[in-house]
């Protein structure tokens, strides 16, 4: 288990500037986390020999009248999914009232917290700190989060307090599978649609003694084909359906996308696309994942509101209209099993060895049909691509003044490629590189 650690407080005493300081040394997975929510940033953070994940919940004024409504919007679940919370207060300002309000609305939750005290630098530590000790804490951390100073000593100092992660059961090998996360908010029909996979006929699942990790991980053969389902909403671990489901986890669903080759995001047909599924959305196509949306629970819709819906989610899922979408019926079965085309083609083009020559090929073809703007009376010149990367497909184009290539042109270029390649399901990523 990977300890998350949240960070609350008020506005401006230094939450960001210490998630920062957590998260700088890891910047690719940061940028995968990040930008979920406005308000919450999620980074996976390694200081010292472990890795842990931190939230920044975004601030919490304090004033008593919105204390509550923001507590249980934005902050909360960052907070009730968290195994540590770290309340910061500003050594600057001293101890003021809202800090003691929203001491007392953690303890009201019963969740434990360490009080840190931050901005130190320059201050005399132990007058800074003295007042801090009325909110009632034994422990107090002092930090200057912006020095780096005391930062990693505290770190050391609570992730002391974790057991130390167990050794991941026998390894198993997963060079040839598909790997699917079944991902989606809460009551969506998750834990139903991956009853509904595994209970197919044509499927073999290799039962593994569960593992240590978050999300569930599920091997299993179909039609030749090896996958791994990552079963987010932990359907294996109950002992039946009825049991109390398990709750739904941001950092959990965060992690089963980044360890997938294809998402399956599931939405519920009844309420239309809410925010949080364009938040989880957001996500799978900046991680780059492929992707497939799974409208469940068609089953209820009238036959007259069907057009609507479609047009509707076309209208707004424009950005991710290389996605395909399946509109289905967990419950009663009904198109689940056309989701394998889709996530087999998803998974093949994302992970597709492209060729060097065919790459500039297609360059090639696409400046004589369309060539790059001039700039400062000098044109652009693209003159070569290679193969970057996989999953997502990265192309790397070199040239001259790459610098000033336009976003639609560099979106011109993406739809060629797409479209020469038959790229289906999953982002295509472009990178101009300068000179030869
Ligand atoms: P947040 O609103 O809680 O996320 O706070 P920020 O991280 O944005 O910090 C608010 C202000 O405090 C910024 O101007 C920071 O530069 C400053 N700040 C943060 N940490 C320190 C510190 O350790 N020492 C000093 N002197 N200033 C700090
Ligand atoms: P999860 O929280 O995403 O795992 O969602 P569940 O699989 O637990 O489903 C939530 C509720 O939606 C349950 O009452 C299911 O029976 C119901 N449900 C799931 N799939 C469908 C479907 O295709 N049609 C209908 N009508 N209900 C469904």
């Amino acid at each position: 288990m990977i300890p998350v650690i949240a960070l609350v407080g008020r506005p401006n005493v230094g939450k960001s500037t210490l998630f920062n300081q957590l998260t700088r040394s890891r910047d690719a997975l940061v940028a995968n986390l990040s930008g979920l929510t406005r308000d919450r940033k999620y980074g996976e953070a390694r200081l010292g020999s472990r890795p842990f994940v931190v939230i920044d919940t975004g601030g919490i004024s304090g004033d008593e009248s919105g204390i509550e409504a923001q507590m249980a919007g934005q902050s909360l679940l960052a907070i009730e999914e968290s195994d540590a919370v770290l309340f910061l207060v500003d050594a600057r300002e001293g101890l003021n009232a809202a800090d003691e309000a929203l001491a007392r609305h953690l303890r009201q939750r019963n969740k434990a917290f360490h009080v840190v005290v931050n901005k130190i630098d320059g201050l005399n530590e132990e007058v800074a700190v003295g007042d801090f000790y009325a909110l009632g804490v034994e422990r107090l951390f002092a930090i200057a989060a912006s020095h780096g100073r005391g930062v990693r000593q505290m770190v050391d100092e609570l992730l002391a307090g974790f057991p130390e992660p167990e050794p991941e059961a026998a390894a198993v090998d997963r060079s040839d599978s598909v790997r699917v996360a079944i991902v989606g908010r809460p009551n969506v029909g998750k834990s139903t649609l991956v009853n509904r996979l595994l209970g197919e006929e044509r499927v073999v699942v290799y039962d593994q003694p569960g593992t240590t990790r978050d999300s569930i991980y599920i091997d299993y053969e179909r039609d030749q084909q090896r996958y791994t389902l990552i079963d987010t909403a932990g359907v294996r671990r109950r002992k039946n359906v009825r049991e109390t489901v398990e709750k739904f986890s941001i950092v959990k669903t965060l992690k089963a996308i980044d360890d997938a080759h294809v998402v399956v995001l599931v939405m519920d047909a009844h309420e239309g696309i809410v925010d949080q599924d364009m938040h989880l959305l957001g996500h799978c196509v900046e991680a780059g994942r492929g992707l497939v949306l799974a409208v469940n629970k068609w089953d209820g819709i009238e036959p007259h509101q069907r057009d609507w819906i479609k047009t509707e989610l076309g209208r707004r899922l424009v950005f991710a209209a290389y996605a395909d979408t399946h509109f289905i019926s967990a419950l009663h079965g009904t198109g689940v099993g056309h989701l394998y085309r889709s996530i087999n083609a998803a998974h093949s083009s994302a992970t597709r060895k492209l060729n060097t020559n065919q790459l500039t090929r297609i360059l090639e073809g696409a400046v004589l049909e369309h060539p790059p703007p001039m700039v400062n009376g000098r044109r652009i010149k693209l003159r070569y691509a290679h193969a970057g990367g996989q999953n997502p497909p990265l192309i790397v184009i070199h040239g001259n003044q790459v610098g000033k290539v336009s976003n639609s042109y560099q979106r011109y270029l993406e739809k060629v490629y797409r479209r020469e390649l038959e790229l289906v399901g999953t982002p295509v990523r472009i990178e101009f590189r300068a000179g030869e």
